[in-house]
């Protein structure tokens, strides 16, 4: 690990003014000089920094800076939720449980209990893929500046399979899975000091459209909350994970459901898939498959498959498809 300077921020613009630069920037072969980035809890950035991925002259803490860890809820606006809140907070939020029961769940099932307690929402959104290949400092991988994309010939099990160019990695946020089925926005301050509200579809980057990010975020830029729309009446949620393990590490494939129902009839759903692609993404496939049905195992099932019809697995990863499909399903009927 690097020698770095360490600068504890009191408030938001302390922090932008030391601030010059994104993680994802240090990773790559023309690294800023003296780089100095954010952190929040550390986990993903401290991990980058001993693997020896990234190595930024200064880490500016953003931990104490006062007003960022808040949930706020009003069921006629929505839900707030700083992007310090921890995973922890959010699956012990009694009002994000009630009306926003996929995030609950997504925050609830991801890494471990210790690590739930440490991890924010904002660093969450903006971890770095895990691909193995990625993370191994003697390889320079496609998306860290060579033109070789290991996991496409190698060991790719957990890769992608859909929405995929050369790099195959895939997102790591469960929380951004959640997020994208409830059409959530999440609020960005520029180092001017003007917000932008960026709808999460559009926070993530493609590896085709730039290899060297997986978000818009510039240099200095601070997410300071996500926000979800108000819960609307009839409409119900639910988010499944897949994993080796029943905890402790990323999901091989995940789910997340916001279905609006008239009875058993889906009157509009949003089907998110997470650990399919190197973004997270809505399958349009599945919600057009099952949107003025009634739910039951059949159609179900039809929306499961209607989602994998995209999918183009790498040598080791077909096992994804029945995973996906069963777990499409399986979310559809747990709404009803
Ligand atoms: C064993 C293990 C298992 C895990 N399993 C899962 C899992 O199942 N699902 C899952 O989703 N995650 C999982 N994780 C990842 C973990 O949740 C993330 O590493 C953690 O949420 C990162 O949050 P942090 O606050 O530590 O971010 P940091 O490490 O502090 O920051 C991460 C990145 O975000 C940037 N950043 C942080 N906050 C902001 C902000 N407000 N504005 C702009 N940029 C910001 C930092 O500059 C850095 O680039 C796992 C981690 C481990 C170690």
């Amino acid at each position: 690990m690097n020698k770095f300077s360490w600068y504890d921020a009191a408030s938001i613009e302390e922090a932008q003014k030391e601030v010059n630069a994104t993680v994802s920037q240090t990773i790559q072969p023309d690294s800023p000089e003296n780089a100095a980035v954010f952190k929040a809890s550390g986990i993903d950035l401290l991990d980058l920094m001993k693997e020896g991925l990234s190595g930024p002259a200064k880490v500016v803490g953003i931990r104490n800076i006062p007003g960022l860890d808040e949930i706020s809820f009003d069921p006629e606006k929505g839900l707030r939720v700083g992007a310090m809140v921890t995973l922890s907070q959010i699956s012990g939020d009694d009002r994000i449980k009630a009306n926003y029961l996929a995030l609950h769940q997504a925050a609830s099932r991801a890494a471990t209990p210790q690590i739930r307690n440490m991890a924010t929402l904002g660093g969450n959104l903006a971890q770095r893929t895990h691909c193995w290949y990625f993370r191994s400092k003697e390889l320079v991988c496609f998306r860290k500046g060579s033109s070789t994309c290991f996991a496409h010939v190698g060991e790719n099990e957990n890769h992608a399979i859909m929405s995929y160019g050369y790099c195959v990695s895939i997102h790591s946020s469960s929380l951004a899975t959640a997020l994208m089925a409830f059409d959530s926005i999440v609020e960005i301050k520029d180092k001017d000091g003007k917000i932008r509200l960026v709808p999460i579809k559009n926070f993530f980057v493609l590896p085709t459209v730039d290899r060297t990010r997986e978000n818009i975020l510039e240099p200095g830029e601070l997410m300071t909350a996500v926000i979800l729309p108000a819960p609307k009446r009839n409409t119900v949620s639910y988010y499944i994970k897949m994993g080796s393990r029943k905890s402790q590490d990323w999901p091989m494939a995940e789910v997340a459901v916001v279905a609006e129902l008239s009875g058993n009839v889906c009157k509009s759903v949003n089907v998110a898939l997470g650990a399919a692609a190197p973004v997270p993404l809505i399958s349009k496939l599945a919600n057009d498959s099952i949107t003025g049905k009634t739910i039951t195992e059949a159609t179900a099932a039809e929306a499961g498959r209607a989602a994998m019809q995209i999918a183009l697995p790498l040598s080791e990863n077909g096992y994804k498809i029945p995973v996906f499909q069963t777990i499409i399903k399986r979310a559809l009927l747990a709404v009803v």
